[in-house]
């Protein structure tokens, strides 16, 4: 690749093993059930979460929409935090198609919700009320810098919900960067989620797609719901071939990912004008911003490290000077220094022939 890219895992792209078996996957209609690829790649994911059925769709974001669709009905409520991918940055689907309605409480820096806050968020039965039906959780927690949540506080969450009669779903767009980072296995990680979406895509370096798992009738509602939203596709076996690799193999090296974020953490923490939220670095991700006397502001650092160092690195809050880092398989241990000497070069000397322009 071009550039060292670490605007986000979701750049990688799929390795030489992963376009190999693509090329020779084999392949069948999807809506009629006929890809053996396909079916190969959910009978692998439900096995590898301890669940029923799967569902391969084609984002994350088709993943949580078809299972809050099939968790809640229109007018329903579910319970989510603030900073939750779903209510951020899914372009409003659920309320959109579902027209379910979003009952937000805030995060913490761990990734969690307050237990109370979210005990106080559900409704009690009153016609005044809408009908509460559904809590979600996020792991590892991108709006929480990537924090990976345990499975002894999902626990606390599924008593919660269960004691309700809600459902419980993870959006766990990077939950095996969760598990990794928790030492532990999605299994036993989700044991206690009614469903769960998983991104093939991000660290995991599949070009395309998400899987979803929960019991057969949770994931026969998902069924119906991707076709209807337009997620049936046909000789899908082509993108599964990759999700399967991203399942069995990628799945097992992402602490490599983590240590390579630690690292670069570290290196820019000795930069002068360059601060780091060193507690923060727990799994793929780290942010640091430039103190207010810094030499150069965001845009100008993001554009130098492009022009100059073919390095990407996208101001997270351009205004606040702040960064985010997302480390992925492409991103090798060698590029640390690279990184860390490019923003130490672009912040010792400024960038002078950008002073005339
Ligand atoms: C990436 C991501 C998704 C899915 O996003 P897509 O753009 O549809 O791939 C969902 N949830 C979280 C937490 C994510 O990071």
């Amino acid at each position: 690749m071009k550039y060292i890219d670490l605007r986000s895992d979701t750049v990688s792209h799929p390795t030489p093993e992963m376009r190999e078996a693509m090329a020779y996957a084999e392949v069948g209609d999807d809506v009629y059930g006929d890809d053996p690829t396909v079916n190969a790649l959910e009978a692998t994911a439900a096995e590898m979460f301890g669940k029923e059925a799967a569902l391969f769709v084609a984002s994350g974001t088709m993943g949580n929409l078809c299972s809050v669709l099939a968790h809640c009905g229109r007018g329903d409520e579910m319970i989510l935090g603030k900073q939750a991918h779903i209510f951020r940055y899914e372009a409003g689907g659920a309320a959109a198609y579902g027209g379910i309605q979003p009952n937000t409480l805030e995060v913490e820096r761990d990734g969690t919700m307050s237990l109370d806050a979210i005990r106080g968020a559900i409704r009690q039965d009153n016609i005044h009320f809408p009908v509460t039906k559904l809590v979600c959780l996020e792991n590892t927690h991108g709006g929480a810098g990537g924090a990976p949540v345990p499975a002894s506080y999902i626990a606390q969450v599924a008593d919660i919900a269960r004691a309700n009669g809600l459902k419980l779903h993870i959006d766990g767009a990077r939950i095996f960067n969760a598990a990794t980072a928790l030492n532990t296995t999605v299994d036993v990680l989700c044991a206690e989620a009614d469903s769960v979406s998983v991104c093939l895509s991000k660290g995991l370096c599949a070009p395309v797609g998400s899987v979803v798992v929960g019991d057969r009738e949770f994931i026969r509602r998902a069924h119906r719901i991707r076709k209807s939203v337009g997620g049936g596709m046909r000789q899908a076996g082509i993108l599964a071939a990759a999700g399967l690799i991203a399942l069995k193999e990628m799945s097992k090296r992402l602490g490599e990912d983590h240590a390579n974020a630690r690292a670069l953490a570290e290196a820019l923490a000795a930069i002068p004008y360059v601060h780091v939220d060193m507690e923060a670095v727990k799994t793929n991700m780290l942010f640091f911003w430039l103190s207010a006397d810094a030499p150069v502001d965001a845009l100008t650092l993001s554009d130098v490290l492009k022009d100059r160092y073919n390095i990407l690195l996208r101001p997270y809050v351009a205004a606040d000077r702040s960064f985010r880092v997302v480390t992925h398989y492409w991103f090798r241990p060698e590029h640390v220094a690279l990184v860390a000497n490019a923003v130490r070069e672009t912040l010792s000397v400024g960038s002078p022939e950008m002073a005339g322009d």
